[in-house]
């Protein structure tokens, strides 16, 4: 599977936690756009030996950009790239901005795939994230893609933070299975240092996440999926069988991808790149023409230990004669799997194991 993603840089508001590259500042989402565009056409080459599968916009905010804006860019895909027959395309969206029209707009694109930021179904918690939607407006959105025909929904949720007491946790994990979503991914609150929680923690104006409550809330996740009939696949992804995300499938597995946009990366099998993580220099690079990246040919070793910490994420585990050391007959179809006990120390374990 060879995947493209477009990263779209603008977001509401800030939430407290977040420290992906966003603006909130959208004056320039038209100049953007014509950014994403130019990027776009200079990748044709990128899959020259291959047709794309997965398309997916992350970001910031897809769901916000106007659709005039949003068009351009899957002309200009579907113009320089060949497709398979029926691609995964997911876009990220925020539940205040899902509407009937926005869906049928989406759809008429071609999206076929919503991850819904949804985060928690609790007002206070949506508020003391910063969240730019309410509670109600999480599950309206919900209802309002499965009426209007996307099915293919996953949601996002964030556990081990103060006001998320163990009760909450299950409940916002039973809306999961209340509303019959087929993929979540779940990830534990990180404190980082350039947000707005990263600075009041660090002030001690607000308590740090508490490790404990961060490993029973995982543990309970893992059985709690099990039991619901959706088991991780991946440390911090779910699904029903059959509905594992395509794109990030590919990401583990070690698969090329281009990246486009703002602080997008990209991996052609030899090298990761970077591009800059600034609206108004990507902006001007591409306008002036050239794109300048950091670019980083990984070594073999480097090549071996991703694939020693990608395969200790995933519930099928580290395929131990993919890592191809020679012995490859002996340790045919062995794996190293890791218990969900195992999972809490998995940075640890992998750091272990790297050449
Ligand atoms: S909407 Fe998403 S990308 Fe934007 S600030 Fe919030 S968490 Fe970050």
């Amino acid at each position: 599977v060879a995947g493209i993603y477009i990263h779209i840089p603008f977001c509401r508001v800030a939430c407290h936690y977040c420290d992906f590259h966003f603006s909130v500042n959208r004056s320039r989402e038209k100049e953007m756009t014509e950014a994403l565009v130019q990027e776009i056409k200079s990748e044709t080459e990128f899959f020259k030996d291959g047709n794309v599968e997965t398309l997916y916009f992350g970001g910031g905010t897809p769901s916000l950009l106007e659709i005039q804006n949003l068009k351009p860019l899957f002309q200009a895909l579907e113009s320089n790239f060949s497709f398979t027959g029926a691609p995964e395309i997911t876009l990220e969206a925020n539940p205040d901005d899902v509407s009937k029209i926005k869906v049928k707009e989406w759809m008429d694109l071609g999206v076929n795939r919503i991850s819904l930021g949804v985060q928690s179904f609790f007002e206070e918690d949506l508020k003391w994230m910063n969240r730019s939607h309410n509670a109600a407006q999480a599950e309206s959105a919900v209802k309002i893609l499965q009426d209007n025909g996307i099915e293919n929904i996953t949601l996002d949720l964030i556990y081990g933070y103060p006001l998320l007491t163990d009760g909450k946790w299950k409940s916002n994990l039973e809306k999961i299975q209340e509303f019959g979503i087929p993929h979540f991914s779940s990830y534990a609150m990180t404190v980082e240092d350039k947000t707005l929680m990263g600075k009041k923690v660090t002030k001690g104006e607000w308590p740090p996440m508490d490790e404990d409550q961060q490993a029973n809330q995982f543990l309970f996740l893992r059985s709690w999926s099990l039991e619901a009939g959706i088991p991780g696949y991946e440390i911090s992804n779910y699904a029903r069988p059959g509905m594992e995300s395509k794109h990030n499938s590919a990401y583990w597995s070690g698969k090329k991808y281009l990246g486009i946009g703002p602080s997008a990366h990209s991996y052609d099998g030899e090298k990761r790149r970077y591009n800059p993580g600034n609206n108004s220099q990507y902006i001007r690079q591409l306008e002036e023409g050239k794109l300048v990246r950091e670019e980083e040919v990984l070594s073999s070793e480097q090549v071996l230990n991703e694939k020693i910490m990608t395969g200790l994420r995933l519930s099928r585990g580290l395929d131990l004669g993919a890592l191809k050391l020679g012995e490859e007959m002996e340790n045919r179809d062995k794996r190293l799997i890791l218990t969900p006990e195992g999972m809490l120390l998995g940075d640890k374990i992998s750091a272990d194991l790297f050449f």
